[in-house]
């Protein structure tokens, strides 16, 4: 059931289609006085269960399984690891039109009358003598010599084929003849043409560009490409470790190609953010209409149009996709390709099942017996331990394609710019130096800054004052293009302040800056460039999104302003310089792998820059320079990094060396909340001892009216994971079954990123 319940519930089946009912398919079933809801068939027995009375079910949906036989047991998977239901887990996997049985979201299929000759009149001979037949009729006559030739009938005839049920779109064939669909009807009735339905794919519509063939590895990728599947003899998941600009994407087309024409499918895994039309683009050019695009922003009947597909007799040979695509159904996968495996936005935050796109995918991988590559120039410090402990393979490719330098990173610090009274507002004059000279020559710059709006505090000048959200415990982020203040956790708005309403004053200062402000300023500075900003309030569309980018390929713009948006697998030919404003920002995150996305944002930004040609150049703008990832950073050393860390990680017991789940408690009243928190913690440290850290006030303690705290649980490595989820589950059923705490919220984070 598509509830957030475990376990299963038997129905009986009437006996109209209980012949035709098979594991996986859909059934309408009652529940409760009054719901109704589509469930999954899981198994078909005949053992009556005791203590409840069993309804029947209602209606069968499906004449074939929409599930797999596997997908189930990947649920269940999911559904246990992550402490969520596999009823939750039903929600997350299937696209709505196959969960509701509303009619209004219910997924219909986009049906199109077209027009055939009858067999009787399918062979030349009988066709010419229909016509003297028509001779009384000649509007009738005017129309089927439209359908001949539409249909193109006569090349058919000429090529010698002996049936010319040839099929054209009812409405293209009225509108070429300039027709009334009653004279079509006339021809239907004489038993010359016929009518029919047939579902057309929304899919299809898009243009499938031409073939190319595959471009040539160079030796530096051929190497790569040998070594992986030399791994994958002996190993079932390889890591590509890539530098940027490395090939990384030409090395997977390689093997893509090389596992479908083997007759497997393959799974082609990206961030959201990252699939762009500029790789599906690229993927499409070699394989045309193999292959299939799973995203969140695609129409839900799009989506649940290559479910069907991949279903069918003929399904897409590759799809490429964001996390959620780990559920479509696969009948031969022989190959999962992760790329940019480090990122974060693998792991769903909310609702449940807060499961990690990656990881699903490397099990679903081990299910379907097929091998996992996952790929990135900056892999996350999990990945590479599996790789230093021999449970993947490591393939390296340090060279970027035509060796191309590594972009030359510049650091400069802020506090001795702004004492020497350098600073151009957030830009010290290194960064303007860079930027004027790659304007001059006609370059593009990339200005990266992790913070949207216009600036993230607005503070009175007299008395100090901030506005706040009255529902969350954060401040407002002005937005002054939209004469705004928001919070960017609740969506709370209102218009700007034109006084303090504490003392009074007129004053009110901005405070910091975003990427809104960081535009303003640049216009103003150099007002010759044409600059975009690429932030979440500039890309609500997904065309918006690729006006931007498209934008800056063509050399539209000059400067694109961004977020992390900007930081993604973009490739652009004309970028010298890439700007990082303001370390610090992710330096002084309150989190223990700070260090380690600090470092991935920042190489994978600076990768923006000269990709194509010549050097890049970055500049990296910090009040700490000493700080030794400021250095890797700045000497692409990501091995430094890593042990430096794995150190850390070490001394502090922190992931790969140990498991993390975050428990969290949310409630109206911060007095209830404790009492919760404190209770909790001591029942789990009776169980789990010092695993237990907490409870916390997280950094922002409050959000939508809600309380928050966190209970956070380290498990060694070694531990029995099943027991533990076992217990949590315990303890979790507990209070939910006390009064006092009944109405607060309790949830898990395994694996939190
Ligand atoms: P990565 O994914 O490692 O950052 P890409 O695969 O995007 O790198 O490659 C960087 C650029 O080099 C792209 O523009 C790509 O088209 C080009 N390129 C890489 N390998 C080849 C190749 N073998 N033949 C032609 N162009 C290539
Ligand atoms: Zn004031
Ligand atoms: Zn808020």
């Amino acid at each position: 059931m598509p509830l957030p319940l475990d376990g299963t519930f038997t129905y009986a089946l009437p006996e109209a289609f209980a012949q035709k009912v098979k594991e996986g398919c859909r059934l309408t079933v009652p529940f409760g006085a009054k719901k109704r809801y589509s469930a999954i068939v899981s198994r078909i027995h005949d053992q009556r269960p005791e203590g409840y009375e069993v309804k029947e079910a209602l209606e069968l949906l499906d004449d074939a399984p929409i599930l797999l036989p596997g997908q189930l047991r990947l649920w269940q998977w999911i559904a246990d690891y992550y402490l969520s239901s596999v009823g939750m887990v039903y929600k997350a996997a299937l696209p709505s039109g196959l969960k509701e049985e509303d009619e209004q979201t219910s997924y219909r299929p986009k049906m199109n009358s077209y027009v055939q000759l009858t067999d009787a009149y399918a062979q030349q001979q009988a066709l010419m003598d229909v016509f003297v037949e028509l001779k009384r009729s000649p509007k009738q006559a005017a129309l089927l010599m439209k359908y001949i030739e539409v249909s193109k009938v006569v090349a058919s005839i000429n090529l010698g084929n002996p049936s010319l049920k040839l099929e054209v779109e009812k409405g293209e064939l009225l509108k070429a003849a300039d027709a009334h669909s009653s004279i079509l009807q006339a021809l239907v009735e004489r038993g010359i043409l016929e009518i029919y339905e047939k579902q057309v794919l929304r899919l299809e519509h898009d243009e499938i560009p031409t073939q190319v063939l595959l471009r040539p590895l160079s030796p530096a990728q051929q190497q790569a490409f040998d070594a992986i599947l030399a791994a994958f003899q002996q190993q079932n998941i390889c890591l590509l470790h890539g530098v940027t600009s490395s090939g990384k994407t030409e090395v997977y087309i390689h093997l893509i190609q090389q596992t479908i024409e083997r007759g497997k499918q393959v799974l082609y895994l990206l961030p959201e953010i990252v699939l762009t039309t500029q790789l599906v683009n690229r993927l499409k050019r070699v394989f045309g209409g193999r292959l299939g695009v799973y995203h969140s922003k695609y129409s839900d009947a799009e989506r649940v149009e290559v479910w069907q597909k991949q279903l069918s007799q003929e399904p897409y040979d590759i799809i490429v996709g964001v996390r959620s695509s780990v559920f479509l159904p696969f009948q031969r996968l022989g190959l999962v390709i992760v790329d940019e495996e480090h990122e974060q936005s693998f792991k769903q935050q909310d609702p449940t099942p807060r499961y990690h796109g990656r990881n699903v995918a490397l099990v679903l991988a081990q299910m379907s017996g097929a091998k996992t590559l996952l790929g990135t120039a900056t892999p996350s410090l999990e990945t590479y331990y599996n790789c230093q402990v021999g449970k993947y393979a490591l393939v390296e490719l340090f060279e970027r394609y035509q060796q191309v330098t590594l972009p030359h990173i510049e650091v400069v610090n802020l506090a001795e710019q702004r004492r020497r009274k350098l600073m151009s507002g957030p830009f010290s004059d290194p960064l303007v130096v860079a930027i004027r000279e790659a304007l001059s020559q006609g370059e593009q710059v990339i200005l990266f800054q992790n913070r949207r709006g216009y600036s993230p505090n607005v503070e009175c000048h007299q008395c100090g004052w901030v506005p706040r959200c009255p529902h969350c415990d954060v401040s407002l982020t002005h937005h002054k293009r939209l004469n705004q203040m928001t919070c960017h956790y609740c969506g709370y708005t209102i218009p700007i302040a034109l006084k303090c309403p504490n003392c009074e004053g007129m004053q009110l200062d901005s405070i910091g800056f975003g990427t809104e402000r960081i535009e303003d300023v640049i216009r103003r500075l150099f007002p010759e460039a044409r600059v975009a900003r690429m932030d979440l309030d500039t890309t609500r569309s997904r065309s918006s999104y690729e006006k931007i980018l498209s934008d800056f390929q063509h050399g539209k713009t000059d400067i694109l302003v961004g977020t992390q948006m900007v930081t993604k697998g973009l490739d652009f030919e004309r970028v010298s310089v890439v700007g990082i404003l303001n370390a610090d920002t992710m330096l002084n995150m309150p989190d223990f792998r700070a260090y380690e996305h600090a470092f991935q944002m920042m190489e994978q930004v600076a990768g923006r820059a000269g990709r194509s040609g010549k050097q890049g150049r970055v500049v990296l703008q910090t009040k700490t320079p000493v700080l030794p990832v400021v250095d890797m950073v700045a000497r692409h050393d990501y091995l430094s990094l890593y042990q430096t860390q794995m150190e850390e990680r070490q001394a502090f017991r922190y992931p790969p060396l140990t498991r993390l789940i975050y428990v969290y408690m949310k409630h109206r009243y911060e007095s209830v909340l404790n009492g919760l928190a404190y209770d909790m913690s001591a029942t789990l440290r009776a169980v789990f001892g010092d695993r237990v850290l907490g409870p916390d006030t997280p950094p922002i303690a409050r959000i939508q009216n809600l309380y928050i705290r966190k209970i956070v649980l380290k498990i060694e490595l070694a531990a029995p994971i099943p027991e533990v989820r076992a217990r949590l589950r315990q303890v979790a059923q507990y209070y939910a079954s006390q009064p006092q705490f009944k109405s607060a919220t309790v949830y898990f984070d395994v694996d939190p990123v």
